[in-house]
């Protein structure tokens, strides 16, 4: 197949079914992959940037011109940048200072403007990724600011696309889905289309120690939230594109067994991903490890293993943060 631009290669990614990592865990239960970093610019954010920009193109947010603002911890913002390479709008990201250089440096090579912006502010203080991302879109004129955290066309690209894509590769047989949760689009959008096929898949959230998510679901309390290493999931605020109604359960992670199973990942399954990914496989592990009837759990891998060469596949700063 011959596609007119690279735009049109977005979706469409394969699952494959995990062996070695999941041998010893449990005969009665199958666990596969969704190889979301199989996407054009490397991650699952292509799906929902291309959806979100051809929509506010359709409503008229958008004309040529235009400049696209948005905050994002690097892969929305690689993938925006990539569709304003093709589409010629100019694009401004900005970024906590604890992502990895790798991907401002992809945003860069797209074509994008960087403003990395402090990681340890509240995310309404004024030198937030997000308050900088809200006030350039202000003060430039013709910009657009896709907001993704809060814009529920961002759960709908999954709906419609992500859900539909999985059930009918799935074939119908899927028992749980595992995947972690950042602004929520990804898991809200395809739990809710899943859960509407069929009620009885249970759909499980993944976010990291620190993060608010785990704590308001389970309590309805927010706690304080604090930093971890691992990048794309968990929020220090509720997002409006989680929506918590979709979850059976959220299951917390920490950095040093997301970390490690991402690098086990690489090194059995032959599957070159993130850390938000070994986070995912994980949890999904565990959940294996007490289903008493058979069940097909598909987890999510939402990007490449590109953007951390330096951090997590780098034996020197896994020792430095006393993960190895
Ligand atoms: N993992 C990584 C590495 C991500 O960048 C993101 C997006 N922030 C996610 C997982 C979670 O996806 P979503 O925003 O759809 O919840």
């Amino acid at each position: 197949m011959i596609f007119s631009n690279i735009l049109s290669a977005i979706g469409n990614t394969p699952i494959v079914k995990l062996n070695k990592i999941t041998s010893e865990i449990n005969p009665k239960v199958n666990i596969y992959a969704k190889l979301e970093f199989l996407n054009p610019s490397g991650s699952v954010k292509d799906r929902m940037a291309k959806y979100i920009i051809e929509h506010a193109e359709q409503t008229g947010l958008l004309s040529p011109g235009s400049t696209i603002i948005e905050n994002s911890s690097g892969n929305t913002g690689a993938s925006l940048a990539m569709i304003c390479a093709i589409k010629g709008y100019q694009c401004i990201i900005t970024m906590p200072d604890k992502m990895s250089d790798e991907k401002k440096n992809l945003m860069r090579g797209f074509g994008a403007k960087v403003i990395v912006t402090p990681t340890n502010v509240d995310h309404d203080s004024p030198e937030s990724y997000y308050s900088t991302a809200k006030r350039l879109a202000t003060e430039i004129p013709n910009s657009y600011y896709p907001d993704q955290y809060n814009n529920q066309t961002n759960i709908d690209a999954h709906y419609r696309n992500t859900g539909p894509e999985i059930w009918e590769q799935m074939q119908g047989k899927i028992d749980i889905l595992v995947a972690g949760a950042g602004t929520g689009g990804t898991i809200s959008g395809v739990g809710r289309f899943l859960k509407e096929r069929n009620p009885k898949i249970k759909i499980i959230a993944v976010d990291p120690i620190g993060s608010v998510f785990y704590n308001f679901f389970k309590t309805k309390t927010l706690i304080t939230p604090h930093s971890y290493k691992v990048e794309g999931i968990g929020e220090d605020y509720l997002v409006k594109c989680l929506d918590m109604s979709v979850l059976d359960d959220i299951i917390q992670s920490n950095d040093k067994d997301s970390f490690l199973m991402t690098r086990l990942l690489m090194n059995l399954e032959g599957l070159f991903a993130g850390g938000s990914s070994g986070a995912a496989v994980f949890a999904a592990l565990n959940i294996a490890k007490s289903c008493h009837i058979p069940q097909n759990i598909l987890v999510i891998l939402p990007d490449s293993g590109n953007r951390y060469l330096s951090k997590l596949y780098n034996d020197e700063w896994m020792k430095e943060h006393g993960f190895l």
